[in-house]
């Protein structure tokens, strides 16, 4: 398949969605279509979803359930808006994809990483990211980061151990899939992280031939 498919991952408040506007604008620069989304959301099935998944109101959600609901909000993401981007030569940048249902449910949620993958391959099929881009920041980092804006949704307030599993869990993917994950130190400034990400993604076009 065509096109390239660029995911970010990493804790909240690790500067994902900083590095998305500013990667989407450098290669929107160099002449590509670029089609910016996130997860859960992306369509507006899946926004709707997302909105079950985030409300505080839900407390009593099962771990099984969520994992579910990822999925399916997931599904229809790659079916509406991913696929069709890069069937047309297009570059799809997705704040959080497949890694983060392993490390949330799958590792810090206690869900088992095998059911995660099971059920996530009849959302995803063959899909992977071409590259993903972990920003590594310890979560008391990250959480200081997001106090300081908006009220924290569901999965946010979640207690500092839930925040430190995620954590442990992206480390730990991260050094089983070198080839695909790039690990960043999210504590370097916004510009260098930028430069870092940039590298990364001009050794993958030149190497795909783009
Ligand atoms: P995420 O999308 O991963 O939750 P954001 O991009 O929303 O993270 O960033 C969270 C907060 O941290 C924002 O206030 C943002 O301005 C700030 N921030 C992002 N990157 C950096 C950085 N490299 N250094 C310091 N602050 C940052
Ligand atoms: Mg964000």
């Amino acid at each position: 398949m065509s096109g390239l498919f660029i995911t970010m991952e990493g804790t909240d408040g690790a500067g994902k969605t900083t590095q998305i506007r500013l990667l989407e604008e450098y290669l929107l620069n160099k002449g590509f279509k670029v089609v910016c989304t996130r997860e859960p959301g992306g369509t507006p099935i899946s926004e709707k979803i997302r909105e079950i998944i985030i409300d505080k109101n839900n407390s009593e959600m099962t771990d099984i359930t969520e994992a579910f609901l990822y999925a399916a909000a997931r599904a229809q993401h790659v079916d509406e808006v991913i696929l069709p981007t890069l069937k047309e030569g297009g570059i799809v940048i997705s704040d959080r994809f497949v890694d983060s249902s392993v490390v949330y449910q799958g590792f810090a949620r206690s869900v088992g990483e095998r059911l995660i993958k099971n059920i996530n391959k009849y959302a995803v099929g063959e899909l992977e990211p071409d590259i993903t881009f972990f920003l590594k920041l310890k979560p008391e980092d990250g959480l200081k980061r997001k106090k300081e804006q908006a009220e924290l949704d569901r999965l946010e307030a979640e207690k500092f151990s839930f925040h430190q599993r995620v954590y442990d869990g992206y480390v730990r993917l991260s050094k089983r899939c070198k080839n695909r994950i790039q690990v960043i130190d999210a504590l370097k400034s916004v510009e260098e992280i930028h430069n870092d990400i940039v590298r990364g993604i001009n050794n993958l076009l030149e190497k795909n031939g783009i």
